[in-house]
């Protein structure tokens, strides 16, 4: 049994037909990780929904509308780049009812896995990149409306940037290191600044307009393990140098991996769990609690990313071992 919870549920499977996403890689890490006897059935929870009250925290009551009656424009769906349907819109309330039960679940053990959320790409007024909602912002916004944190860090691992998550937690303009491409006295009001966002990611990749988060890491094609760990070894230290969080919302894209279709970084299967645990290690020595997502994975044989992802809560288990 694990010293922590495992977030999963059936309905996490995305109803989006034949797609380069694979919506059944959910199912298929919480089976891996019974067999490989990783996990066992009694160390997963099932979520809830989040409630409409929850998804408003973050999305405009204009778009969240829109996905409730199914009025989304054509281009409004094109820009999803999965197709629309009200059982979609369930899963994605799930998997933001998942991050938030993540959330808690980090905050009372030190650390959680949500198999499933990330979707790190949906803005306030629109999904874009296969992200119809930010579940990772809703967890957080909730978990500071019921006073339980203040701070968050937002660490984002997936190969593309976090565009929604910038763009839904704009960095502070009293940051220690402001960016050149940040507007000049633009009005940040303090509750923006109560969230620092860090993404490494592959520069040249989706998205071409990268708001700027609070630590860009623009990474050069064809990063290797060595290079990356270096990269986000500092990002860390940089970070948590400017800012002291109370939760970190640790986004572990499958996707900086050699094989992946969408991205072009050159991450081993190895090297991906060496970054899972230089998070973790990071986070448990300062004693800060850690809520994971998964974000993207796109590897041409699923089951790479399958085991990418189960490495994740192993490392997670090597690391928080009792
Ligand atoms: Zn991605």
């Amino acid at each position: 049994m694990l010293p922590f919870k495992l977030i999963y549920s059936d309905a996490y499977y995305l109803p989006i037909g034949q797609h380069v996403f694979p919506a059944e890689k959910y199912r298929r890490v919480q089976q891996q990780l019974i067999d490989s006897s990783i996990a066992d059935l009694s160390d997963f929870l099932t979520p809830q929904p989040a409630s409409d009250q929850d998804i408003l925290l973050v999305h405009t009551p204009q778009y969240v509308n829109k996905l409730k009656t199914g009025t989304l424009s054509a281009r409004e769906e094109l820009e999803l780049e999965i197709p629309y349907s009200s059982d979609l819109v369930d899963a994605f309330w799930l998997a933001a009812g998942g991050s938030i039960l993540a959330a808690e679940q980090a905050l009372k053990d030190g650390v959680a896995v949500n198999i499933g959320g990330g979707f790190h790409h949906a803005f306030p007024d629109h999904g874009e990149g296969f992200c119809m909602i930010h579940d990772v912002a809703v967890a957080i916004r909730r978990m500071q409306k019921d006073g339980k944190i203040a701070r968050a860090m937002t660490v984002d691992c997936d190969v593309h940037h976090g565009n929604g998550t910038a763009a839904i937690f704009p960095p502070s303009r009293n940051a220690a290191n402001p960016l050149p491409s940040a507007a000049p006295g633009a009005g940040i009001a303090p509750a923006q600044s109560s969230v620092f966002t860090i993404s490494l990611h592959q520069q040249n990749n989706y998205p071409a307009v990268k708001p700027p988060s609070a630590i860009d890491v623009n990474l050069p094609d064809g990063t290797d393990d060595a290079q990356y760990l270096h990269w986000l070894d500092n990002a860390l230290s940089s970070g948590l140098r400017q800012f002291t969080p109370e939760l970190i919302c640790y986004v572990a894209g499958a996707d900086p991996y050699r094989e992946d279709q969408l991205g072009g970084l050159a991450l081993t299967i190895d090297g991906l769990k060496q970054r899972d645990l230089l998070v973790f290690k990071v986070a448990k020595a300062r004693g800060i609690p850690v809520m994971v997502t998964y974000a993207g994975g796109y590897a041409r044989r699923v089951e790479d990313t399958v085991t990418i992802h189960a490495n994740t809560v192993a490392a997670a288990a090597e690391v928080f071992a009792r």
